[in-house]
C-alpha cells in the first residue's frame, strides 16, 4: 500500500482576511492580517457595524396626550 502524502505545513501560510494577500503566520504581529493597516482596517469595519445596530431612539405615539387643552372641573 502506498503511503498518503504527508503534507508538512512548515511556515503557515494565510491570506489576509482583508485584502486576500497571502500572510506569513510566523513572526507576523498583524495576523492574521497581512499588516497593520489591514487589522486597523478590519477593526473599523466592525466599529462601523456596531454604530449601524438598529434601536434608533423610539418615536412615541401622540407624545404628551395628556396635558393639552385642561379642564379643570369645578363641582
Ligand atoms: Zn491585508
Amino acid at each position: 500500500m502506498p503511503s498518503p502524502e504527508m503534507k508538512r505545513e512548515k511556515g503557515k501560510r494565510l491570506r489576509c482576511p482583508v485584502c486576500k494577500a497571502p500572510v506569513i503566520y510566523e513572526g507576523n504581529p498583524w495576523r492574521p492580517f497581512c499588516s497593520e493597516r489591514c487589522k486597523l482596517r478590519d477593526l473599523g469595519a466592525w466599529a462601523e457595524e456596531e454604530y449601524r445596530i438598529p434601536g434608533g431612539p423610539v418615536a412615541g405615539e401622540e407624545e404628551g396626550g395628556e396635558g393639552d387643552g385642561c379642564i379643570q372641573e369645578d363641582s
